[in-house]
């Protein structure tokens, strides 16, 4: 209770009482890499081809649509290594960061400095998902994925802010908060996003259950206390919208990783909204209401080929019904997260 006080606190002395949604794009469910111990990908890729594990390009469209619609902050795009030409995935950065009237993080492995200069009109900041800190650890649960060629990305991409991503849950201890402390001093890190493991079907941390609020709440707070001025995003899955306020009391930014689209308006997105207020939060972002758009109009507006407007504004409509679809009943059993 004690560091969540002082957390708050820091918090407080340095940003506004808002809060908001960050919405992660993922242009594919494949991996080259494929072999980190707690990752979904892992568990499909001998099922799986770059070209088959693709997401559609209006299905990347209209997430990021909703992005706007909503408020929703695009906290970042991300797939897995390997997954598209670099001319596909600059052509997809461009026309999300006009769609967001801003430039966009990307979360898409180590990319070379020459990518990263052909980038910067859409771009603004890059991640390095490190996942953890603790060496040992680290070359356990991701054995391919070493943190160095990160470290070096981040030596030369001068003009980009830096961010990282990290799980709590992997078996980790809190020890390790010094070790992550350095990391961020060392890059001076702009963003680190949280997670708390979540157990995937496949993976062998399929029987655990991931880590207590309480302890993802710890590792939030630690680095709120640490580092006052760093924006601090937490991942909530839909299990765990309770634990809105706890992560938000901690002092993190924003919260992301929600299954915002599928849950549009259910049970757990108002549980979700009701935290963030009882954390003493005013959400910018909606996760309950549907705003009046001409969403074909817009689709007309974007600087896209006719094919693709024409897909787009046909695929919409699946989304649209799904998310105005009654769910408030739904129980939690029954929601996927
Ligand atoms: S590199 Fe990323 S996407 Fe690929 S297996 Fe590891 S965690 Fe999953």
């Amino acid at each position: 209770m004690e560091l969540l006080e002082k957390a708050s606190a820091v918090y407080k002395e340095n940003f506004s009482n808002h809060a908001w949604f960050g919405k992660c794009i993922f242009l594919s469910w494949y991996c080259t890499i494929g072999d980190c111990t707690f990752c979904y990908r892992s568990t499909i890729k001998e099922n799986v081809t770059p070209e088959t594990a693709r997401r559609s390009f209006p299905s990347i469209l209209i997430e990021a649509l909703f992005c706007k619609a909503f408020n929703w902050r695009l906290e970042f795009i991300t797939g897995g290594y390997g997954i598209l030409p670099f001319e596909e995935t600059k052509k997809i950065c461009k026309v999300i960061s006009e769609i967001m009237g801003e430039k966009i993080w990307l979360n898409l492995g180590v990319l070379s400095k020459k990518q990263l200069e052909e980038l910067k009109p859409y771009v603004k900041g890059i991640v390095a998902s490190i996942e953890t800190i603790n060496p040992e650890l680290h070359k356990k649960v991701c054995p391919s994925k070493p943190i160095a060629p990160y470290e070096h990305m981040f030596s030369y991409a001068d003009g980009f802010e830096k961010s990282i991503t990290f799980i709590v849950g992997l078996g980790e201890t809190i020890a390790d908060f010094e070790l992550l402390q350095k990391f961020i001093e060392k890059h001076n890190i702009n963003r680190i996003t949280f997670y708390a493991l979540k157990p995937v079907r496949g993976t062998e941390y399929e029987h655990t259950t991931g880590p207590k609020s309480e302890y993802y709440a710890e590792w939030i707070a630690r680095t709120r206390i640490a580092f006052p001025k760093l924006e601090i995003m937490a991942g909530i899955t839909p299990r765990r919208a309770e634990d809105v306020e706890i992560i938000l009391r901690a002092g993190a930014n924003a919260v992301t990783k929600f299954s915002a689209t599928k849950l549009f308006n259910s049970e757990r997105a108002h549980l979700f909204e009701a935290k963030a207020k009882s954390a003493g939060r005013e959400f910018l972002s909606s996760l309950t209401k549907m705003p009046d758009i001409d969403w074909d109009g817009w689709i007309d507006s974007l600087d896209i080929d006719e094919v693709t407007k024409k897909d787009t504004k046909i695929l919409i409509q699946h989304y649209l019904h799904r998310m105005n679809k009654p769910k408030s009943l739904e129980p939690i059993h029954l929601v996927l997260d």
